[in-house]
Parts: structure tokens; sequence; C-alpha cells
């Protein structure tokens, strides 16, 4: 009989058997997400409660002290793929923000404009 392997899933942290000893994730659910998660670039491993970070940042989004423990952990900027996505987001905004600004004055009077002119035609 072959021998069975005892082994933490390194997606979700369950203990688990195997025949195999290259195998991380307790099944195929776990293997798909952690494939996901794992390009995504923003998943935590789990880890040991006691155990040294590899290295720490502050998330350049919420300022949150990430400790990277996972050398598979790619994260050094953003704590998870929600604060890089706010991030790019806010950075989208801000960029588009100084583009329109000198076309905000035009379209505002404008529709002052359209709706004195409504006003005006409900008195008649
Ligand atoms: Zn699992
Ligand atoms: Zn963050």
């Amino acid at each position: 009989m072959a021998e069975l392997f005892s082994k933490h899933c390194e997606f979700c942290g369950k203990i688990f058997t195997t025949e195999y000893a290259s195998k991380i994730f307790c099944d195929k659910d776990c293997a798909r997400k952690a494939r996901f998660e794992r390009d995504e670039s923003f998943y935590e491993f789990p880890h040991e409660p006691n155990a040294e970070p590899l290295f720490t940042f502050e998330c350049s989004n919420c300022g949150k002290t990430v400790n990277v423990y996972s050398k598979y952990d790619q994260r050094n900027r953003f704590c998870c793929g929600k604060c890089a996505k706010n991030f790019k987001r806010k950075q989208d905004a801000m960029r588009y923000a100084k583009k329109s600004d000198s076309n905000i004055g035009m379209s505002g009077g404008m529709s002052l404009g359209s709706l004195i002119r409504r006003e005006a035609g409900n008195l008649k």
C-alpha cells in the first residue's frame, strides 16, 4: 500500500492526506482558486501564526502593513487585488478630472440656461 502524506492545503490551510508528495492543495477547487488568485498576484498564503515574514511593506492604497510569508506571494505594493484596482481607479479618475477641468464651467452654464428657459416657458 502506498505511503500517505499528511499536508496542509496551501490555499485553505486544511490538513489532508495524499499519496503524492508534490500535492499542495486539498482538492481541485482549491488548486483552481489558488491558480486564479496567484495570477492576480494578491493572494496571502497561509502561514504558521509565529512565522517570521520574509518582508513587510505598506499598501499604497490603504496604508495597511502587509507581511509577506511566502516566496510565492507576489505582493509588494498592495495588500489585495481590491486595493490595486481601487488605486488604479483613483488615478484614472484624477487623470480624467484634470482633462475635463476646463469644460466644467461651460457645461454647467449651459444646463442652467436651458433650465431657466424651461421655467420661463412654464410661466406662459
Ligand atoms: Zn484546500
Ligand atoms: Zn490595501
